[in-house]
C-alpha cells in the first residue's frame, strides 16, 4: 500500500495579510506554526506552514500571504473547502468560540452521515470541521484555549467543485488508488484504503457553474502525498502516459514536488514524505526563525527588509 497516494500531503492557499493569517490560524483555530519561510518562486512574500507538532503530512496548512491581492472565487476548477478532522462533540466548543472571534460560520449540517461546522477564515477561504465517522486516533497538537479534546487533528478531507465529475474521478481511481464510496444527488466521495486519515476527497458536480477564480482566500493547490521520491517518479511517468503535462521534480525543501493541472482545472501536487521539517531547524524551534532556502540565504538581509515581521 506504501506505494501509492497516502491521501492529502498539504493543502496551499492564499492570503491578504500576514499578520491577520497567523493570528487565525496559531489563536482562533490553534495550530502550529510549524515554517516560516518564503515563496520560493517570489522570495519577498513569506510562506506560512501550519500543521501538527511534527508538521506530519495530512495535517499541513500552507499560505502564501499576498497583501493587496485581489479576492478569489469559489467556482468549477477550485478545491472550494478544506475539511478538518474534529473529535465527536466539539462543534460546540467551536461555535462558541467563532462567535467569540467574529468568525463567520454556518449552523452544523450533515453530509455523508458526518456533522460538519462550515467557516470562513478571514480572508474569506471556506474551511469545515468535521465529526468523521472513522477513527482518527492521531494526535492533536493543543494550545492553552485550544485542547485536545476538541483541538483539528489534520485534515479529514478537501472538496473539489467541478463541472463534469468524471475526468478528474478517473485520475483519483486508475492513477491515485482511490474509490467512490459514497454518493448523494451531485456530491460524490472518494476515498483511499492506503491510509486512514487525510484520505477523503469529495467531488461536486455541477454542470452550469462558472469557472472560479483563484486568489485571495481561495486555494492554490492540493498536494497529495507519496512515500518517497522513486514512487514521486512513478507518478510522473502514470501522469504523463495520460498526456497531462507535469512539471520536473522540484526540490521544496521540506518535499520533493510534482505539479500538474487535473483535467477538473485543479491545481494538483504529488509531494514526498521525506526530508520532513525538521531538515532546516529542530523539532522545539520549528517557524521560530525566517528559514531561506539556500539559493537565498546571499540576500536575506534584503528579504528580511521587505517581509512584515510577525510574533
Ligand atoms: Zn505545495
Amino acid at each position: 500500500m506504501e506505494e501509492t497516494i497516502l491521501g492529502i500531503h498539504h493543502i496551499t492557499a492564499i492570503a491578504g495579510d500576514a499578520k491577520r493569517n497567523f493570528d487565525f490560524y496559531t489563536q482562533v483555530l490553534g495550530l502550529r506554526f510549524i515554517k516560516r519561510t518564503v515563496n520560493f518562486d517570489d522570495p519577498y512574500t513569506y510562506h506560512f506552514y501550519y500543521g501538527d507538532e511534527y508538521g506530519s503530512a495530512g495535517t499541513i496548512l500552507t499560505f502564501f500571504p499576498w497583501g493587496d491581492i485581489e479576492q478569489g472565487e469559489i467556482g468549477a476548477g477550485t478545491a472550494s473547502e478544506i475539511g478538518y478532522s474534529v473529535p465527536k462533540g466539539s462543534l460546540d466548543f467551536w461555535i462558541d468560540r467563532f462567535e467569540k472571534n467574529a468568525i463567520v460560520y454556518h449552523k452544523p449540517a450533515t453530509k455523508f452521515g458526518e456533522k460538519f461546522l462550515t467557516f470562513f477564515d478571514p480572508d474569506g477561504l471556506k474551511l469545515a470541521l468535521i465529526e468523521a465517522e472513522t477513527p482518527d486516533n492521531r494526535v492533536a497538537w493543543e494550545t492553552d484555549a485550544v485542547k485536545a479534546e476538541v483541538a483539528t487533528k489534520g485534515f479529514h478531507s478537501i472538496t473539489l467543485t467541478l463541472n463534469e465529475v468524471a475526468p478528474t474521478a478517473r485520475i483519483l481511481t486508475e492513477i491515485f488508488g482511490y474509490q467512490l464510496i459514497q454518493q448523494e444527488g451531485v456530491n460524490y466521495r472518494y476515498a483511499t484504503k492506503a491510509i486512514d486519515t487525510a484520505n477523503v476527497i469529495d467531488l461536486i458536480e455541477l454542470p452550469e457553474e462558472p469557472l472560479g477564480e483563484v486568489a485571495g482566500g481561495s486555494v492554490h493547490h492540493v498536494a497529495f502525498r507519496v512515500k518517497n521520491d522513486e514512487i514521486l517518479m512513478q507518478f510522473r511517468a502514470k501522469i504523463k502516459a495520460l498526456g497531462l503535462d507535469i512539471t520536473p521534480q522540484i526540490d521544496r525543501n521540506y518535499f520533493h514536488s510534482l505539479y500538474f493541472r487535473e483535467p477538473g482545472g485543479v491545481l494538483f501536487e504529488i509531494a514526498t514524505e521525506n526530508p520532513g521539517f525538521t531538515v532546516d531547524e529542530p523539532l522545539a524551534e520549528l517557524g521560530k526563525n525566517l528559514k531561506l532556502p539556500a539559493q537565498y540565504e546571499p540576500y536575506r538581509s534584503d528579504i528580511e527588509q521587505h517581509l512584515v515581521v510577525i510574533d
